[in-house]
């Protein structure tokens, strides 16, 4: 079948939630694509920020391949041993000693959200999270995302998400009531437009955390896993938080989410107030352990280090170039947007839909950024084909 035969097909059988690429794809590697067509495609989407160390990396393949020749599932009554191993990885490289593991990044902050409430005991339940976030689609963290068109329809939320203005603590501080319990920010905010969220803004935020007696939680399910050039944000930043969410490139594919903690605080999670039948699965877990163990080998953070500065100085240099359409680059390691000017906006989705139509796969974030979240592994050339096509597009709209 072609693409035009598997578009009709999808269209009929998939509720509508998603607007959809006109592309069935059948095969990856590395930073590449293939259709049912047959057309090659460069990847600075990557699964939305998953495949970070590219399509079918071998590492993960003959993990998840010898995995599931041995044992696939038996919940967590037991221990297994990629299991166990991943939480490892995650506690000797992190700040946390304990790991909740679960299968998506929504279902990470869940965990998160409900651990920050029963830890901080009676009366305390408010979280606030920021205005542009975005936390998952479940109820509790579709409220918890500072982000109203995603709550249309669905009200009445959960109760007890407060959202703050972006990038003000004294607007968050006068949030804070006798019942708040966590502030709840990712360091970086992907979804809505690769927004950064500048140091000394974390650090009021941490201390505001410090004097009040809230917890801090780092949704890092985008920014953590090596998307920022380290493999976690808050290592860049100065700032520790007391919880942070994983998921996204974690099984650089397979689902798997985990939220990390220090053992004070998980200790209110006991036997029956949380779980999941499926979290830290022995295949999604091997990939896991297969995806950490590369990026913690010798040279992989200094190498992305350097093609992330060539990349945004080639988008800086791009923004230049078409003063009308863009006016600057922003981002951290392989999570950088284009920001397009109010005459850019308007044409973000076309430029997307160009690129595409040349073979290369960005997104529009926030509907106002171009959004580059590539394989980490992506090469100088690579780039180079990427921003000579971006040139070429947003020619045609000067
Ligand atoms: C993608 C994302 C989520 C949701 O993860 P799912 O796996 O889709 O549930 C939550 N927080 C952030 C910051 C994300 O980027």
């Amino acid at each position: 079948m072609n693409n035009a035969e598997w578009k009709e097909k999808g269209d009929s059988v998939f509720v509508g939630t998603y607007s959809r690429f006109p592309a069935a794809m059948v095969k990856g590697e590395g930073c590449r694509l293939w259709d049912a067509d047959g057309k090659e495609y460069l990847d600075f989407l990557a699964g939305i920020a998953v495949c970070s160390l590219g399509h079918c990396h071998p590492a993960v393949t003959e993990a998840i391949c010898a995995q599931a020749g041995k044992l696939m599932h038996v919940s967590n009554l037991f221990y297994t041993e990629p299991q166990t191993e991943l939480a490892e990885l995650l506690i000797e490289n992190s700040f946390a000693d304990r790991v909740f593991m679960a299968n998506s990044g929504a279902e990470a902050n869940e965990a998160a959200i409900k651990l920050a409430r029963i830890t901080s005991g009676s009366g305390r339940y408010e979280i606030i999270s920021l205005s542009g976030s975005f936390h998952g689609r479940t109820l509790a963290t579709v409220a918890a995302t500072g982000q109203p068109k995603f709550h249309e329809g669905f009200e009445p939320l959960p109760e007890g998400f407060i959202h703050a203005p972006f990038g003000d603590p004294a607007a968050l501080e006068k949030l804070i009531t006798p019942a708040t319990c966590a502030i709840l920010c990712e360091p970086l905010q992907g979804e809505s437009g690769v927004r950064p969220l500048q140091e000394e803004y974390l650090k009021a935020i941490r201390s505001l955390c410090d004097q009040h007696d809230l917890l801090l939680i780092f949704d890092e399910v985008q920014t953590g896993i090596g998307r920022t050039g380290s493999l976690f944000a808050y290592q860049q930043l100065g700032v520790t938080p007391d919880i942070m969410t994983l998921a996204k490139a974690l099984g650089n594919g397979l689902p798997i989410g985990a939220m990390l903690t220090r053992r004070e605080i998980a200790k209110a999670f006991v036997p029956g107030t949380h779980a999941s039948t499926f979290g830290g699965n022995p295949v999604a877990a091997a990939a896991g352990v297969a995806v950490l163990r590369t990026m913690l080998a010798d040279g992989f953070f200094a190498s992305l280090a350097e093609r992330s500065d060539y990349f945004m100085n080639r988008l800086e240099e791009t923004a230049t170039r078409f003063p009308a359409l863009a006016s600057g680059a922003r981002g951290r390691g392989m999570l950088l947007g284009l920001v397009l000017t109010e005459q850019g906006i308007e044409h973000g989705q076309e430029i997307v839909q160009q690129l595409f139509e040349r073979g290369f796969l960005i997104n529009f974030a926030g509907m106002r950024v171009l959004r580059f979240i590539p394989p980490l592994i992506v090469s100088t050339e690579e780039i180079d084909l990427l921003i000579d096509a971006l040139s070429e597009v947003l020619l045609s709209f000067s």
